[in-house]
């Protein structure tokens, strides 16, 4: 039994992230989605909940056919114990597949097995630029998530929201 786990802050989860996992499965038994930042919701960086984003990625993953858990993973103040955090909250899990330099770093320094998934279509689905076309108004976000992502950003008002958040005070 080989067990995988994919860090992101899925903010939101994206048909970039969607391949990753496509890819992952064919290499582990079962995948452990770790929901970096679960503690951030409501800025312009992070907009949705931990509980958001998991009712956002649960019906893509069922599509993967292979279990998968989703976890969320608070950030700590100490980058140096935040792997013994991880270990704690999930599953075991014997490699980890992330792009982010920090989490890569951490994964190294602690022994783990780390892989760098390849980028698929990184200047179109990047969370960062999904964020700014839903701010600027261009609908066209809605092709570079699965449904389950908008269905959910539709249900909570999340467009409103972002927008509100990412606004300065008033005069
Ligand atoms: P943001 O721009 O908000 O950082 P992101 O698209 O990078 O969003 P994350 O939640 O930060 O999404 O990413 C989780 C993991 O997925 C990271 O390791 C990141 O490098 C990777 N990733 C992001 N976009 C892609 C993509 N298009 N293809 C493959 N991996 C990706
Ligand atoms: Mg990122």
């Amino acid at each position: 039994m080989r067990r995988g786990l994919y860090i992101g802050r899925f903010q939101p989860y994206h048909l970039g992230h969607q391949a990753v996992l496509q890819k992952i499965v064919e290499e582990v038994d079962e995948i452990v989605v770790g929901l970096g930042s679960a503690q951030a919701s409501h800025t312009s960086e992070n907009p949705f909940t931990a509980g958001e984003r998991i009712t956002m990625i649960w019906p893509a993953l069922q599509g993967l056919d292979v279990t998968c858990y989703v976890i969320p993973l608070e950030d700590m103040a100490r980058n140096a114990v935040w792997i013994s955090h991880v270990v704690a909250m999930t599953p075991n899990f014997d490699v980890v597949y992330s792009n982010n330099p920090l989490v890569v770093q951490l994964f190294v320094e602690a022994g783990v097995e780390v892989k760098r998934p390849p980028m698929y279509m990184r200047e179109v689905y990047s969370g960062t630029s999904i964020r700014r076309m839903m701010l600027a108004g261009d609908e066209s976000w809605k092709r570079l998530v699965p449904w389950s992502v908008v269905s959910v950003i539709e249900e909570i008002k999340g467009l409103e929201r972002l927008k509100n958040v990412s606004m300065g005070d008033q005069e």
